[in-house]
């Protein structure tokens, strides 16, 4: 039997047509999400994904969800053809059966797409043209991107000769719709409801929502070149599952790309910490944040995957107050760029940033830095140095000073962490040790000073 955790989604192994009184009737292949796996033995409480019903199941039949394997050519839009001329268009779409579609870049109209649909076994071209930063064949619908347009042709025939029927993908393409949907990540937009904003990222906004029942994190990624990107990227979030990881919930297609991730309710570990500062959050609760985020580390450490944008703006505090990485998998697109606009000089590795070598080892240099911020509370590193001088300094062998008060065996650590040469540093296995050694050390001292305080308070 799997030990899983609540909001855990799984599929289910077989039919259970009959069930007894609170027990959940399902068919194979059915995604349920799991709510408790403490009710009975050999039993889970679950919420059946489509209809939203809740029962017991036996925990031997279902299964965990597949993970989505990376392939570059899952692709959001597997229709379209890039720059084919209407000739080429029209030998694609043979035999030309009603509804059948591709979009291409207009080779006459550079920046203008086209629409080719078969109708009576001929193809009729669209020219989709772009204006004010939206996308319209008919100057009455207007779309955001192509996703959209294709969405809503497929639903509505609009002023076109037909609906959209049937995509022609593109020679090695695979639809990621098709994909998300058999392995049970892809979710249902009717099923979401959004409520207020609650971030801003670079590449969309961050909303909280309720996804039948359960709280959420809703990112949305309107522009479809980026959609693909972060599609690609999330695709790796779908083999990962740790309880330091922020756990990717699905995705939804719907104007766009919209990324469903478990509710952090205490927001980014930096406002936590800004905003509650010293005479709140005490040293026991900063070394649990420092050993959140290393055992996250450790695990992506094990699984070969580099984060590249390891900060504390990145990590997200729970309802129980469990640090947990985000953005895994997420961030390598932006260090594509060629200049080094988007890097987070403060954090990344000297070797990172002038040679682009990108490693466990260079997380480890960002995870000295983090380890600064969570003991300053959240201050930003190198305080009053522009990224220059910091650039510079580093390099000539410059070193952040210990936070105020924080404890001489972290500090040691960070040290470690930002040796030069990455060989010299630690793992997040190694880090980890130390940070248990040293929060057993940190319980025993409070505990002792719990046992002062009580034993003056009692002479008093
Ligand atoms: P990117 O550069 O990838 O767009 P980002 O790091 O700039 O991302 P987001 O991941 O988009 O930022 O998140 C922006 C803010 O939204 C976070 O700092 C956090 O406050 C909030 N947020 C993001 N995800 C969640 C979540 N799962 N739960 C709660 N709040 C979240």
């Amino acid at each position: 039997m799997m030990n899983w955790a609540a909001g855990t989604q799984c599929v289910a192994k077989g039919d259970h047509r009959k069930p007894k009184p609170g027990e959940l009737a399902y068919h194979k292949g059915d995604i349920l999400t799991v709510l408790d796996t403490a009710t009975a033995k050999g039993c889970y409480k679950v919420r059946h994904n489509t209809t939203g019903e809740e029962g017991l199941i036996n925990s031997n039949n279902v299964r965990e969800r597949e993970a989505i394997s990376v392939h570059p050519s899952l692709s959001l839009m597997p229709w379209f053809h890039g720059k084919i001329s209407g000739p080429e268009a029209v030998c694609e779409l043979q035999p030309a059966e009603d509804g059948l579609f591709l979009v291409r870049e207009s080779i006459r109209h550079p920046g203008d797409y086209v629409l080719c649909v078969c109708v009576s076994a001929e193809v009729v071209h669209y020219r989709v043209i772009y204006q004010d930063n939206k996308l319209t064949i008919d100057n009455k619908q207007y779309f955001y991107n192509l996703i959209d347009m294709i969405q809503f042709y497929s639903k509505n025939k609009g002023s076109i000769a037909t609906t959209l029927l049937k995509p022609k993908a593109k020679e090695g393409t695979k639809s990621a719709e098709l994909e998300l949907s058999k392995s049970g990540w892809l979710l249902d937009i009717r099923k979401l409801t959004l409520g207020e904003n609650i971030g801003e990222g670079e590449f969309g906004a961050v909303h909280k929502g309720d996804y039948m029942g359960q709280k959420v994190a809703v990112k949305t990624i309107k522009c479809d070149v980026t959609a693909q990107a972060f599609l690609q990227e999330t695709t790796v979030m779908t083999k990962l599952q740790h309880k330091n990881l922020v756990r990717l919930l699905g995705v939804i297609l719907h104007k766009g790309l919209h990324i469903v991730t478990q509710l952090m309710t205490k927001g980014n570990l930096v406002n936590f910490l800004r905003t509650r500062g010293r005479s709140v959050v005490n040293g026991v609760q900063l070394l649990r944040f420092a050993l959140d985020v290393c055992e996250g580390m450790e695990y992506l450490e094990s699984k070969r995957l580099v984060h590249r944008d390891l900060a504390a703006r990145n990590i997200l505090v729970s309802e129980d107050g469990v640090a947990k990485i985000s953005d895994f998998g997420l961030t390598k697109m932006d260090r594509k760029t060629s200049d080094n606009v988007k890097v987070p000089v403060k954090w990344t590795a000297p070797e990172a940033l002038k040679k682009e070598k990108f490693s466990t080892r260079s997380d480890v240099w960002s995870y000295g830095v983090l380890l600064w911020e969570i003991f300053s509370f959240g201050r930003q590193p190198y305080p009053k140095m522009s990224l220059k001088d910091v650039k510079e300094q580093v390099d000539e062998g410059y070193r952040m000073e210990a936070p105020d008060d924080c404890p001489p065996a972290v500090y040691l650590l960070m040290r470690s962490c930002w040796k030069q040469e990455p060989r010299r540093r630690p793992s997040f296995h190694r880090l980890r040790d130390k940070l248990d050694g040293e929060m057993s050390k940190c319980l025993q001292c409070s505990a002792a000073e719990e046992r002062d305080e009580s034993r003056s308070a009692s002479q008093c």
